[in-house]
């Protein structure tokens, strides 16, 4: 199943609408190799398609509320999530020359674990990356 296929189903299962914009952005994340911010992908979506800036912000929120896609601070932008709804922790190796941001899961993290209890946080999540070079630019 494609990326955006999976997306699909996963935004129907949570009552989502499959919008133009909406689907208009998981064609850009299904394409993109390096991680895209918002401004990146309203330059990617196709002319005849009416979105702006704003509607993406609104649709990536949904997005990573869903596990569909993450953000990857390092590099400020949104990549699609490799590993759907795969328990464990959603890691990335991202390349300080090409930009590139490889996924990979870390099945035991106990991070939140370490939390201390009287830091009562619910439905906590956490994104690691690593940086460096990829095999290619290294
Ligand atoms: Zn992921
Ligand atoms: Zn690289
Ligand atoms: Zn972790």
């Amino acid at each position: 199943m494609t990326f955006v296929d999976q997306s699909i189903k996963i935004l129907k299962k949570n009552k989502y609408k499959i919008t133009g914009p909406r689907m208009a952005v998981l064609n850009v994340l299904e394409e993109a190799k390096i991680p895209l911010s918002a401004y990146d992908i309203e330059e990617h979506v196709p002319e005849h398609i009416p979105i702006n800036v704003v509607t993406i912000y609104r649709v990536l929120d949904v997005f990573e509320t869903l596990n569909i896609i993450h953000k990857v601070h390092t590099k400020e932008g949104y990549v699609r999530c490799d590993f759907e709804l795969q328990k464990g922790c959603h890691s990335f190796a991202i390349c300080n020359k090409c930009g590139r941001a490889d996924e990979f899961l870390q099945e035991k993290c106990d991070l939140k674990s370490t939390l201390p209890k009287k830091l009562a946080y619910k439905s906590l999540s956490h994104i690691s990356e690593l940086s460096g070079l990829c095999e290619q630019c290294a």
